[in-house]
């Protein structure tokens, strides 16, 4: 009995002092766990927060409201083109002020610093376009599209002439739509954002057998062109000299989209071909020709040896001082550096070299003969007011101002612009917008964000500005850096959406070798 009772209470004190020392330790790890629940309960906030913006976003994508329509008591405001210029100009505008009617051959804005990941299939064509429709329907006041050049302009009688016509039918037909009668559009304010059209300084053959990197359609030819030449390579009844020069890829032009075209190009070999063609991929070969003594002449030296360096261990011949006198169909002439002339045999050729003026440019310089005289571009003043007209301005590639053709400078300007209109849209300054301009405001003045480039091998350059210093990185880390960039500087959340998702797909599965 007592020794019952004993073991008894020796257990009651043993339960007791485990209690005891259970709730000292629960004591001590409480505060550990009140801050793991409240770190969980933070992040479940964010992530609830996340998903009811993006859903919210997705709705408001989905289901645009109603708009005003157009008022006949307003101005009308024509914006030509739907590129970097007119479409940040768009979105920036408050359409209640005016009857905005956007003219353009393409009926989508295009994201051209990710086109060269269009060639390669790193990125599918769709995830970089951005319908001008959907940017129209969320606009306050009802905004028209017509789906047309603009092709001459009466700067007397404030009036365009247009040709109905898409971008595409000018490629496939060379005409598009010219058979129609063209349509007569009056404008109150005209804002010109044409872009530019791609300079082959006059060289023979280019037109015909080259093929460019400045529109989707171009990118799409690139990619047949690729996927002919490397599925024809790969018969066994060809010599071996047609087998070299089908799968001699060349790029002419150092510029950033050259270096990123190589770079794309590269990688689709390295990753893609060499698993799916493994028999050629070691004859591929990537020339990139480029005039002046090096490439990529705007950015750092150090960063020009980088990007150097890189296509070197890349196996990348870049022919500097190196120029390109013909492009034949099978072959091209370039001058060499000490002034003999070589004939190269060549699959596939793509011609970056720079860009000149659209022909609507020219025809509206051609109305003021003794002011603009620059064939470049039309000269504009710090306002970008097209020198010597009455209520036209002038933004992006089509605009000679003292920046460079880039898509910042062009997005600069349309939200600069869009920003003016809506200051001085008030029915008692509309009078006459074209005075109040130099009253009420700063002139434009551009603020560089760096340049950014993609070398290829997962690594990218970025030449940025910090203070009154430039910050120069190169390499791997500059590439996860880069990619954030340009996700972030997406239009929408939907193209962000699929860029991301087109990232992923390529790493999962690779690349999509179809030819289309
Ligand atoms: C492959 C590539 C990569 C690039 N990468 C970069 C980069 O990384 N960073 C950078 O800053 N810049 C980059 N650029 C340059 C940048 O794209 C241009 O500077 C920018 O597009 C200029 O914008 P824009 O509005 O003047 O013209 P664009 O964007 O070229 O748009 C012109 C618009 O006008 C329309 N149009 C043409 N003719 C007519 C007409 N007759 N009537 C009506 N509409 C017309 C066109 O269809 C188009 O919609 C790149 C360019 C290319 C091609």
């Amino acid at each position: 009995m007592f020794a019952r009772t004993s073991i008894r209470l020796g257990r009651m004190a043993t339960t007791f002092a485990q209690r005891q020392a259970m709730s000292t330790l629960n004591q001590q790890a409480k505060p550990r766990t009140s801050r793991l629940r409240q770190i969980k309960r933070a992040v479940y906030a964010v992530g609830l927060g996340a998903a009811s913006y993006i859903g919210w976003s997705m709705y408001q994508t989905r289901n645009p409201g109603e708009q005003e329509p157009f008022d006949p008591s307003k101005k009308t405001l024509v914006l030509l083109g739907t590129g970097w210029g007119s479409t940040t100009m768009l979105k920036n505008l408050d359409t209640t002020n005016f009857n905005v009617v956007v003219v353009s051959p393409r009926n989508y804005f295009l994201f051209t610093p990710l086109l060269p990941s269009c060639t390669v299939g790193t990125l599918e064509n769709r995830s970089i376009m951005e319908p001008v429709r959907l940017l129209m329907r969320h606009k306050k006041r009802e905004v028209k599209f017509l789906e047309a050049s603009c092709i001459d302009i009466d700067v007397d009688s404030k009036q365009l002439l247009l040709e109905r016509r898409s971008s595409s039918d000018a490629k496939l037909t060379g005409k598009g739509g010219a058979d129609e009668e063209p349509l007569k559009l009056n404008y109150d304010y005209l804002v010109v954002g044409v872009g530019g059209t791609v300079n082959t300084f006059g060289t023979p053959g280019v037109e015909e057998h080259a093929c460019f990197l400045k529109e989707m359609d171009d990118a799409r030819q690139i990619r047949r062109r690729l996927m002919d030449s490397v599925e024809k390579a790969s018969f066994d009844d060809i010599t071996e000299a047609e087998r070299d020069r089908l799968l001699h890829m060349v790029v002419v032009g150092g510029g950033p989209t050259g270096i990123e075209y190589a770079g794309e190009l590269h990688d689709f070999l390295e990753d893609d071909l060499s698993k799916w063609y493994p028999e050629l991929v070691d004859r591929v070969r990537i020339t990139l020709v480029e005039a002046l003594p090096n490439v990529l002449p705007a950015f750092d030296k150090k960063l020009i040896s980088f990007t150097q360096d890189t296509f070197k261990e890349n196996n990348i011949s870049i022919l500097t001082r190196t120029m390109v006198k013909e492009v034949k169909d099978k072959t091209f002439i370039v001058q060499n550096p000490d002034g003999s002339r070589s004939e190269i045999p060549y699959g596939l050729l793509v011609w970056a070299t720079g860009i000149k003026a659209q022909p609507i440019t020219n025809k509206i310089r051609q109305k003021f003969p003794e002011i603009q005289t620059n064939g470049r571009g039309l000269l504009v003043d710090e306002y970008l007011r097209v020198k010597g007209a009455k209520d036209i301005w002038a933004i992006g590639d089509c605009a000679l101002s003292s920046y460079a053709p880039l898509a910042q400078v062009a997005s600069q300007q349309g939200k600069w612009l869009a920003r003016k209109f809506n200051h001085l849209s008030n029915d008692d300054l509309i009078t006459d917008l074209f005075l109040q301009m130099n009253a009420k405001t700063r002139p434009f003045k551009y603020s560089s964000q760096g340049s950014l480039a993609y070398i290829g091998s997962e690594k990218a350059i970025a030449d940025l500005p910090f203070f009154n210093r430039n910050i120069t990185a190169g390499g791997v880390a500059t590439f996860w850096f880069w990619k954030s960039a340009y996700l972030s500087e997406l239009l929408s959340l939907r193209n962000r959406t699929r860029v991301a998702i087109d990232w992923a797909n390529r790493w999962l599965y690779g690349r999509d070798l179809s030819r289309e």
